[in-house]
C-alpha cells in the first residue's frame, strides 16, 4: 500500500495548477526572473515524517518567511521581555514594507513587518555583533531548523541591496528612535542577507514543523527552541503573519502562517504538522496566490483550522495483535489526521495477516480527514488482497463505503485476542 497523503497533495496541486492569477514580485530584480509556474507543497508531521510533491527540490530565497524564525532566535537568545523592548506584538494591518512605528512606544508594531524584522535581526548575536558574524549565526540556526546546511545567495542579496531604498528609510527611522544602534546600511545588509538564505519547501516544512513541535526538530531531534518560544513565535504569526490580510486569514484558514515575496508560504498546526507551499505569483498583499489557495483547501478539506477542536489522543493504536491469520488492530480516541496517519503507517510497517480487523470499540469519533484516510487505507488493503473487517458497536464510522461501493465485513461480536502485549508505538 502507498500512503494516500501524498496522493491527496498531488490532487490539491492539480486543482490549483491552472490558476495563473497574480504576478511575480518585481521590485527585486532577481525575483522578476523567477519561473512563475513552479508549484510545490510539503507537509512534515511532528512525528518527523515528510509528505511532499511538486517542485519540492527547487531552492528559492526565504525572504519574509525568515521573520518568525529570526524572531524565535532573538527570543531564545534574549528572552521575551528584552525582545519586547524593541518590537511589539500587535497586528499592524499594514503592508509589509510600511514606514510605521507604534505611536506611543516608537517600536515597530510586530516582527513580521520589515520594520520589526530589521529591529529583531539587530538583536541576534548581540547588538554589537558584526554583520558577518550575525549572519553566520542566523545561517547556523536556520540550518539546524532545516536539518541541513543552508547558505546565502550572495548574488540575490546584492540585487536586492541595489534597490533597497525603502528598507534603508525604515532603518534610518529605527535609528532615529533609538530602536537600532547600528549603521542603517549595515542593518539593511544584515537583514537582506537573512532574507537571501536559500531553502526548498521541504526545508520550510521541517522548519515549520520544528516550531509546531515545541522547538524540537522532529526529524533530527535537535532541541532548538524552548516550547514557550515556539508558541510565542506561532502566536505572532497567527495575528500578523499575513500582513494586512492577517485577520481574514486567521478566520477563514485558521493556520498560523508566514508568506514571502519569492512565493513561499509556511503554516503550523501546533502539535501536528508544519507545512509549506511554493508558487511565485503573488496577490495584492504580497502573498502567494496558489499558496493561499492550497492552504485554504488543506484547511477545509483536511480539517486543519486551528480553532477546530478534535480532542486528540497521542496514540491511536491501543493494541495490535496478529494470530491465526488475523491482524486485529484496536483503535482508541478521536481519529483525526495525525491519528489516521499513525495507524496507516503502522499498517505499512508491520507484517499484516490475510485478514485485517479494526476494532473501533474505544474510538470516540472520526473527523472528516480521519474517516477519509482510514477508509482509503482499508480500500488499499483490500486491493492488496487483504480481507477487511470492522467492529463498530457505537457506529462511529457510519456507512463505511470504501469509495468504490464495497464495504468491509461488519462484525457483530468483539474480536477476541489472546494477548495484549504487542503494541505499536509509531511516533
Ligand atoms: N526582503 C524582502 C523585503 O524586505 C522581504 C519582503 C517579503 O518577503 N515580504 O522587502
Amino acid at each position: 500500500m502507498d500512503m494516500p497523503i501524498t496522493d491527496y497533495l498531488d490532487e490539491i496541486l492539480d486543482e490549483v495548477r491552472d490558476n495563473d492569477n497574480g504576478e511575480v514580485a518585481d521590485y527585486i530584480p532577481e525575483l522578476a526572473a523567477a519561473n512563475p509556474d513552479r508549484l510545490a507543497v510539503s507537509l512534515c508531521t511532528t512525528g518527523g515524517h515528510m509528505y511532499s510533491t511538486g517542485d519540492d527540490d527547487i531552492e528559492f530565497t526565504i525572504q519574509s518567511i525568515s521573520k518568525p524564525f529570526a524572531y524565535a532566535i532573538a527570543l531564545q537568545e534574549l528572552g521575551i521581555a528584552e525582545v519586547t523592548k524593541v518590537v511589539g506584538m500587535e497586528p499592524s494591518g499594514e503592508a509589509f514594507n510600511e514606514l510605521s512605528l507604534d505611536k506611543d512606544t516608537n517600536r515597530p508594531m510586530n516582527p513580521m513587518i520589515n520594520a520589526g524584522a530589521i529591529a529583531v535581526n539587530q538583536l541576534i548575536n548581540g547588538s554589537d555583533s558584526s554583520v558577518e558574524e550575525r549572519v553566520d549565526r542566523i545561517v547556523d540556526w536556520f540550518s539546524r531548523l532545516a536539518g541541513r546546511e543552508l547558505q546565502v545567495d550572495e548574488e540575490f542579496c546584492q540585487s536586492e541591496i541595489a534597490t533597497a531604498d525603502r528598507n534603508l528609510s525604515i532603518a534610518y527611522m529605527l535609528r532615529n528612535y533609538g530602536i537600532i544602534q547600528d549603521d542603517a546600511q549595515d542593518a539593511v545588509l544584515s537583514y537582506t542577507r537573512q532574507c537571501s538564505i536559500l531553502v526548498t519547501v521541504r526545508d520550510l516544512a521541517m522548519m515549520a514543523a520544528t516550531i509546531a513541535n515545541g522547538g524540537v526538530n522532529p526529524v533530527t531531534e535537535d532541541h532548538i527552541f524552548d516550547p514557550v518560544v515556539s508558541r510565542h513565535a506561532q502566536a505572532v504569526m497567527a495575528s500578523a503573519g499575513m500582513y494586512n490580510g492577517a485577520g481574514r486569514w486567521l478566520a477563514a484558514v485558521g493556520i498560523p502562517a508566514k508568506s514571502g515575496v519569492s512565493g513561499g508560504l509556511i503554516g503550523t498546526l501546533p502539535g501536528q504538522i508544519g507545512m509549506a507551499t511554493f508558487s511565485p505569483r503573488l496577490d495584492g498583499q504580497g502573498n502567494s496566490f496558489r499558496g493561499v489557495e492550497i492552504f485554504t483547501i488543506l484547511s477545509e478539506v483536511m480539517g486543519m483550522h486551528l480553532m477546530n477542536n478534535t480532542g486528540r489522543v497521542n496514540r491511536a493504536v491501543r493494541n495490535w495483535n496478529s494470530e491465526n491469520g488475523s491482524t486485529i488492530i484496536q483503535l482508541q480516541g478521536a481519529i483525526d489526521f495525525r491519528a489516521s496517519e499513525n495507524i496507516l503507517r503502522g499498517a505499512i510497517q508491520e507484517d499484516l495477516e490475510k485478514r485485517v480487523v479494526l476494532d473501533l470499540d474505544r474510538v470516540s469519533g472520526f473527523n472528516r480527514v480521519g474517516r477519509r484516510i482510514i477508509l482509503e487505507g482499508l480500500r488499499r488493503l483490500t486491493m492488496d488482497g487483504h480481507a477487511t473487517a470492522l467492529f463498530d458497536p457505537d457506529n462511529v464510522l457510519p456507512d463505511p463505503d470504501l469509495g468504490d461501493g464495497t464495504y468491509p465485513e461488519m462484525l457483530t461480536e468483539k474480536p477476541f485476542v489472546t494477548s495484549y502485549e504487542m503494541e505499536v508505538d509509531t511516533p
